[in-house]
C-alpha cells in the first residue's frame, strides 16, 4: 500500500523549506540548497507519486474541441513533476509526453516583453494587467473594458504581447518567442505543425479579437501577422518536464537552473507572479487563488504549471478540462501537492 502523506509531515517539509530559504538569505549559497533537497528527495518523490496515484482515475471534465487536433490527444495521459530551482525533478506519470504549450505560454512571452522594454511598465500600459473576470477568449471584454487587452494571460492581451516583440520580421518576431520558450525550458522547443495547422485554419475568433485590437490600436503589429506567431506560440510542444523547468526558472528568481542562462531581472519576477496569480486562471483565478494560493498559469492542450517563489515549480499534464479551459487532473494534483508541503504563498490552506 502506498504510504499516505499527513499534514505533519507537510509541516516538517515546510519548516526544511524555510530552513533553506534562511541558509540562502544568510549567502550560503546552493550547495547547501541542493543538500537540502537531497534530504528531501525520498519525500518529495513519494509526493508526486501519491498526487499521481491519486487524481489518475478522475475522469471529470472533457479535451478541449474547439481546436479539432486536441480533442484527439489520450485523455488519459497524465504527468506530475515537482522542479527545485537547482533544476533537480521528481516526475510520475507521462512526463516525456509531448502537448501543446497553449496559454502556458503565455507569461513567458510576456517575460520577454519585460525585458525588451525594460520592465512592467509597458506591459501595464500598452496591454493592461486587470484580471479579466471573464473567459480567456473574451470578445466582450474587448469591448467592455478600456484597456481593451486587458492583461498578457488572456488571448487578447497576449496578441498584443505578441505584437510588442521587438522583430523587424515575421520570421524575426517567431524566432525571438520561440527561443524565449526554448532558453525558459532549457530545451530546444519544437513547433508541432499538426497542432498549428488545426488551430490557424479555425481561428476565426482569435482573427476576430486581433483585428478589433487593431481597430483600438491595441495591437502593435499587422494583426495576422501576429495570429499567425501567436497560434505558433501556443503550437510549440513541451512535455510535464519542460513545464517544470520553465516555473523553476521563475522560482530561480528569473535564471533557468540547467543553463544558467538569465531570461528575466530578478526584480521583475514578483511583478509577473502577481499576474500570473491574479489572471493565470482566467475567470476561475479567484478560487484558484483562495485554494492553491499559487501564481500559475493553465493551457487547453491541458498543462498547468504553478511556481512557489524561491522554492520550487510544480508542474502537470492532463488533457481533460473543466468549464474555464484548465485541467481537471493537474488543479487536483497541484492543489494537493501545495497542501501537502504548506507551500501556498499565504501561508499553508486549512483544505
Ligand atoms: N491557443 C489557444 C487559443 O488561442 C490558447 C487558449 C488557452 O490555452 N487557454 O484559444
Amino acid at each position: 500500500m502506498k504510504h499516505e502523506p499527513t499534514r505533519l509531515w507537510g509541516v516538517s517539509l515546510l519548516s526544511a523549506w524555510l530552513a533553506i530559504g534562511c541558509v540562502l538569505l544568510a549567502g550560503s549559497g546552493s550547495a547547501y540548497a541542493r543538500d537540502t533537497a537531497m534530504l528531501n528527495a525520498l519525500q518529495l518523490q513519494q509526493l508526486v507519486d501519491d498526487a499521481h496515484a491519486k487524481f489518475k482515475d478522475v475522469k471529470e471534465g472533457k479535451n478541449a474541441n474547439y481546436i479539432p487536433i486536441l480533442d484527439t490527444i489520450p485523455s488519459e495521459l497524465f504527468g506530475v513533476a515537482i522542479a527545485l530551482p537547482d533544476g533537480t525533478i521528481f516526475t510520475a506519470g507521462d512526463v516525456d509526453y509531448r502537448f501543446a504549450i497553449e496559454s502556458t505560454s503565455k507569461p513567458f512571452t510576456a517575460a520577454l516583453v519585460m525585458q525588451q522594454y525594460g520592465g512592467p511598465a509597458a506591459v501595464a500600459e500598452k496591454i493592461g494587467v486587470e484580471p479579466t473576470g471573464l473567459p480567456f477568449n473574451s470578445k466582450l471584454a474587448v469591448e467592455v473594458l478600456e484597456a481593451r487587452s486587458v492583461n498578457p494571460l488572456v488571448n487578447a492581451g497576449a496578441m498584443a504581447s505578441v505584437s510588442m516583440v521587438k522583430a523587424s520580421s515575421e520570421d524575426e518576431r517567431w524566432k525571438m518567442v520561440l527561443d524565449n520558450l526554448s532558453d525558459f525550458a532549457g530545451d530546444k522547443l519544437p513547433l508541432m505543425e499538426e497542432v498549428y495547422n488545426s488551430e490557424y485554419t479555425t481561428s476565426f475568433g482569435n482573427r476576430g479579437i486581433a483585428n478589433n485590437l487593431y481597430n483600438y490600436e491595441r495591437l502593435y503589429a499587422d494583426p495576422e501577422e501576429v495570429l499567425r506567431v501567436y497560434t505558433k506560440q501556443c503550437s510549440v510542444g513541451v512535455t510535464t518536464k519542460d513545464l517544470a523547468i520553465m516555473g523553476a526558472t521563475l522560482a530561480n528568481g528569473g535564471v533557468n537552473p540547467k543553463t544558467g542562462k538569465r531570461l528575466i531581472d530578478q526584480k521583475h519576477v514578483p511583478e509577473l507572479l502577481a499576474i500570473m496569480l491574479t489572471a493565470g486562471f482566467y475567470d476561475g483565478s479567484g478560487y484558484w487563488s483562495m485554494t492553491a494560493g499559487l501564481p500559475s498559469k493553465t493551457g487547453v492542450g491541458g498543462g498547468i504549471v504553478s511556481v512557489v517563489p524561491g522554492k520550487m515549480a510544480i508542474a502537470a499534464f492532463s488533457p481533460r478540462l473543466d468549464e474555464h479551459g484548465n485541467s481537471v487532473r493537474a488543479q487536483r494534483a497541484i492543489r494537493y501537492i501545495a497542501g501537502e508541503l504548506g507551500v501556498g504563498i499565504f501561508g499553508p490552506n486549512a483544505d
